[in-house]
């Protein structure tokens, strides 16, 4: 029986080894959390932090394979342990999405069309690169932003004045983009194929992933574009395991926004919307079996449960209708904006969901 390591214990980690579970597969997990959610669904569980080289060290003894699920594993940490030990992701797709700056002028030598950017470190680089960029504008810290933390749209003057503490750490200035939608992809890829999950549109609060709708009702060739380029982009940048890419699209453009190499948020709906699932594909080629291409069962919508949704998700899990599958993933601290759970309604398209579900939760 094999042992799959995971760095990190959080949902994404509690998902992959329930999947890793199904196929007969061992877990350990590594988190600083001795009530991660992983934990409860792993075997093993070493509290520890990521930016320990002795505890990643020991997840990599324990384990006869290895994978991330969060992404600020420091390289100077991972990078000696993958000539070591089977970490088959390798450290190359978690160094390229670790800063902004890196991530887009990668996705743009590799072919992909991003929003504009220009490095900002100080008051006189942010004054030039709006004048280059124009306004609005999105400023972002570098490294370590997520779910819209660490940046600031810029509409005027003011606005700069008021982002100037964020350029306490390096930064980058983005053009806005007036999307008409975000769509996300998630793919798996061994050295022979990639398989794709089917694209939704994603809806954003606050920065935050709310809602994603299963398939995207948008034309048909933008999803093959996007698709083909997403596949192209992998291969060319020579990524094995899993990869999820965020696009802005607007009218028939699609501009990259982030990547990560990990199973992605926006892909939870696969578990029960999709033939197979974003962990099981994980787990099968961290386990050295061959990929299954997924296909949609029905339209899916996956609404992310916060914390000030976590008592009408209970009272859903409770009445258990039929189609409805809510996922709580166990935290013990419950707060608003942090996520709590998801809950995936299998069959259900956009309109239905606005006219039957939507008001239950926090607007
Ligand atoms: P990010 O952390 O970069 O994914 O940004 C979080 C969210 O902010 C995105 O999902 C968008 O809704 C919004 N956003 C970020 N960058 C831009 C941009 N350049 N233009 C328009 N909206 C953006």
């Amino acid at each position: 029986m094999k042992t799959i390591g995971i760095i990190g214990g959080g949902q994404l980690g509690l998902m992959i080894a329930e999947q890793a579970r199904l196929l007969g597969a061992r877990t350990v997990c590594l988190d600083p959390a001795a009530d991660a959610p992983a934990a409860a669904v792993c075997d093993d569980h070493i509290v520890g932090r990521f930016d320990d080289p002795a505890a990643v060290e020991e997840l990599c003894r324990r384990s006869d394979v290895v994978t991330y699920e969060f992404e600020n594993v420091p390289g100077d940490i991972l990078i000696p342990l993958c000539d070591k030990y089977h970490i088959p992701q390798g450290y190359r797709p978690l160094y390229d999405s670790q800063d902004r700056l890196r991530e887009k002028t990668n996705a743009r030598e590799h072919g992909l069309r991003t929003p504009r950017f220009a490095a900002v470190d100080d008051e006189a680089s942010l004054r030039a690169a709006v004048a280059q960029i124009g306004l609005p504008a999105v400023l972002k810290t570098r490294t370590l932003g997520y779910d819209g933390h660490g940046q600031a749209v810029l509409r005027t003057e003011e606005d700069l004045a008021r982002a100037l503490p964020l350029l306490a750490v390096p930064c980058i200035l983005e053009e806005f983009v007036p999307f008409d939608f975000e769509a996300s992809i998630v793919m798996v890829a061994d050295d022979e194929r990639i398989v794709s999950f089917p694209i939704g549109r994603n809806v954003h609060r606050d920065g935050i992933l709310d809602l994603c709708f299963v398939p995207a009702e948008v034309d048909g060739e933008v999803l093959a574009r996007m698709r083909r380029e997403s596949e192209r982009f992998m291969r060319s940048c020579g990524y094995r395991g899993i990869l999820a890419i965020e696009y802005f699209v607007r009218g028939g453009e699609i501009y990259f926004n982030e990547m990560a190499p990990r199973p992605h948020n926006s892909g939870h709906y696969t578990i029960e919307g999709a033939t197979t699932n974003q962990f099981r594909e994980l787990a099968r080629y961290l386990l050295g079996e061959p990929l299954q291409e997924p296909r949609l069962v029905a339209p899916t919508v996956m609404k992310n449960i916060l914390g000030q949704d976590l008592e009408a998700a209970q009272r859903i899990a409770a009445a258990c209708p039929p189609h409805v599958y809510v996922h709580l993933y166990g935290k013990s601290e419950c707060r608003p904006k942090r996520k709590m759970g998801h809950i995936t309604f299998v069959g259900m398209t956009a309109p239905e969901y606005e006219a039957a579900w939507a008001s239950r939760f926090v607007k």
